[in-house]
């Protein structure tokens, strides 16, 4: 069994090292502006600080001018962070080491499965993981010489039977077994992109991260991320997984949900920082009702308990809320 020996967030001989870490593939929006204010409502309230990771891993989809956004959307609500802003489309040797590592372990194989083969052999139902059924795990070196003439391959790391336990500190306890739930995964794409998880665990490591916020849509890639980490020999960190925002129909928010986003709010409705900032924490719970707040104040009379075993917080139109 995998170690459960998680860091104590209140153990206070360790300072809480929170993050944000936004993708530049748009604007932020509602869920990730609320799963910011949770991790520096978090961290500071156990007199911690937070760190920023910009993480434009995806060269199609990561856009200069989005992250010139993020960095007024940051300042704008008044978010601050320690140390410079770390960049992972920087951070391509990191991620090398790391896979040389896990490759010196011979635990890493070729993939070259289309997505095509991939869906043939599993079509997973809506809201299920996919589960990779190791079809490439036991291919030969000649079978892998003949298909890499054609194809270049993924490479994936081999899982085990064990269990893995993530303590969440909203979600509570959750069990896994990597078998069951991803199988073998991706670690570096057939494009020669580093994978999420394996570049989320470096990096988390070297910007000495030891407490993920994120939402509860990331949950089910902590175990594949502690595996990770274990093998790698780094420190394990302290997940908290808050609820997701839906619309009205209990669809997550997305860009048909014009009344969720940034410009909406700001521009149309003309709601400053504060108000904005207090309309999320009154709708998660976090206070009692709307008013404008800044962030140190939520720091110091926000209460996080509201969102524990929360799973998802319906998203209305503040101006049918006023
Ligand atoms: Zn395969």
């Amino acid at each position: 069994m995998v170690s459960t020996n998680v860091h104590n967030p209140n153990d206070l001989s360790q300072p809480v090292v929170g993050r944000f870490a936004p993708s530049p593939s748009g604007r932020i929006h509602v869920g990730n502006l609320f799963s910011f204010m949770v991790a520096y409502i978090r961290a500071h309230q156990k007199g911690g600080s937070c760190v920023l990771r910009i993480e434009d891993l995806d060269p199609d989809r990561s856009k200069q001018c989005h992250i010139d956004q993020i960095f007024r959307d940051l300042d704008w609500f008044g978010f601050e962070w320690s140390g410079e802003a770390v960049y992972q489309s920087e951070r391509t040797e990191a991620y090398q080491e790391a896979f040389d590592a896990l490759d010196s372990m011979d635990l890493l194989y070729p993939c070259f499965c289309t997505r095509a083969d991939l869906h043939a052999a599993q079509a997973p139902h809506p809201g299920e993981e996919f589960v990779y059924q190791g079809t490439c795990r036991h291919l030969s070196h000649d079978e892998q010489a003949e298909k890499a003439r054609v194809r270049n391959p993924a490479y994936r790391i081999c899982v085990t039977n064990d269990e893995i336990v993530i303590d969440d500190a909203f979600q509570g306890e959750h069990h896994y077994n990597l078998q069951g739930s991803s199988g073998d995964f991706i670690v570096r794409r057939c494009d020669k992109t580093f994978a999420y998880q394996l570049a989320v665990v470096v990096d988390d490591a070297y910007q000495q991260v030891n407490d993920v916020c994120r939402g509860i849509d990331l949950l089910s890639s902590a175990p594949r991320q502690r595996y990770l980490q274990e093998l790698l020999g780094l420190p394990e960190v302290t997940y908290a997984h808050v609820p997701l925002f839906l619309d009205e129909e209990g669809r997550r928010l997305s860009k048909r949900n014009n009344d969720a986003t940034l410009s909406y709010l700001i521009d149309s409705l003309g709601l400053t920082a504060c108000q904005i900032l207090g309309y999320i924490a009154y709708c998660s719970g976090m206070i009692d009702s709307w008013e404008s707040v800044s962030l140190s104040e939520l720091i110091q009379f926000a209460s996080l308990d509201a969102l524990t075993n929360t799973t998802s917080i319906v998203w209305k139109d503040p101006s049918s809320v006023k």
